[in-house]
């Protein structure tokens, strides 16, 4: 099915919803990470219509989205100790665990892998959606493949609208990054992408994470992600070495006859003068930056400037790692700053 037109339903019509799921349609909808686009995960006609409305590249596999610990006997098996332990803890949650999985688990939606990454989304309308559709739900986020995660239903609504069979409308997500993504077929776990639950929450529930930098074994992570059309820089380092760096480049954008945007910390969005300007949070409020990080990259576009710089001082600890992943990937060059400012 070639969507044509997009329905847009409200919080209150999840029943049609849900018959579309059932139907092998294709429903954005809300969770407390990023919007995702869903599927039947179980049907491989379903789940190709996702790949196709995203231009997502047929090897970087879904993850599919549950309800109940019975669904997630349908999708995994040799389930170990420790994602019970991680379950318990986490879901509801922005936690998605790699787990060895069934056959019925079509090889379209793993990309072709023996595993399957599965998550219980911590939202009343995702929960409503799976359980209505009576199976799991494949769901990438619901943009277009390499643009920036939607954390609003707007955002949906302008990559995929014709695209999709039907998005839900359900207000701006709570965490505004992806899900963490955590490998239990390995020992000990391996942590494939930071996301919105933090690393320090897992270890103090399982011990010990190998935590690996740009991870081959999460294809995702290889491909460009999170980009705004305007060439995106990053400027990492401490805060004043960056900002007297931001305000360079601002200036030779401007020789050029360039137009320039920012995304700056709340701490130095005083001191930049520019085409553009979104305030991505306090250094010391990293839950809010997160939430707004997505909708600051389409700032960039809505803007129409031509080069974004984004200041690069959150620091990576807590929700921090999943901000400096993102605006890593999102970014097309890299200053560094740590060494005028004398850190290694
Ligand atoms: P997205 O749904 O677009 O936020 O991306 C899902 C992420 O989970 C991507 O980085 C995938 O590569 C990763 N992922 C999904 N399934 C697996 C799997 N079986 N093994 C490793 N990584 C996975
Ligand atoms: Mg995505």
């Amino acid at each position: 099915m070639g969507a044509k037109r997009t329905l847009v339903l409200k919080p209150n019509e999840i029943r049609k919803a849900s018959l579309i799921i059932r139907s092998g349609g294709t429903v954005a909808f809300p969770t407390e990470t990023v919007y995702g686009l869903g599927a039947n995960a179980l049907d491989s006609e379903a789940v190709a219509k996702i790949f196709h409305a995203k231009g997502r590249p047929a090897d970087n596999p879904l993850i599919v989205h549950i309800s109940s610990r019975e669904m997630l006997n349908m999708v995994a098996r040799d389930i170990p100790v420790l994602a019970f332990k991680l379950m318990d803890a986490f879901w509801p949650g922005a936690l998605t665990i790699i787990l060895k999985r069934k056959d019925v688990v079509p090889d379209i939606t793993t990309g072709g892998l023996d595993t399957v990454a599965v998550r219980m989304p911590a939202h009343e309308i995702a929960l409503a959606l799976i359980t209505g559709s009576g199976v799991p739900i494949a769901a990438p986020s619901a943009n277009i493949s390499g643009r920036p995660s939607p954390t609003k239903a707007e955002h949906v609504i302008k990559d995929m609208d014709g695209r999709i069979d039907a998005v839900i409308m359900g207000g701006e997500t709570r965490l505004g990054v992806e899900s963490t993504v955590l490998d239990l077929t390995v020992t000990p776990p391996a942590l494939l992408r930071p996301g919105g639950l933090c690393l320090e929450e897992i270890i103090g529930t399982i011990g010990e994470v190998n935590v690996i930098e740009e991870s081959v074994r999460s294809p995702g992570m290889r491909y460009t992600h999170y980009s705004p059309k305007a060439k995106l820089i990053l400027v990492e380092g401490e805060r004043k070495s960056v900002l007297f760096e931001i305000k360079r480049l601002i200036g030779e954008s401007r020789k050029h006859g360039l137009t320039a945007g920012v995304l700056v910390s709340r701490e130095s969005a005083l001191d930049i003068e520019c085409d553009a300007k979104y305030i991505l949070g306090s250094v010391n409020d990293l839950k809010e930056v997160a939430s707004r990080l997505f909708s600051g990259l389409r700032f960039l576009d809505e803007a129409g400037v031509d080069v974004g710089i984004a200041e690069g001082v959150f620091p990576e600890k807590r929700e921090g790692r999943a901000i400096m992943n993102r605006l890593r990937k999102a970014a097309k060059e890299w200053v560094s700053c740590y060494k005028e400012a004398g850190i290694k």
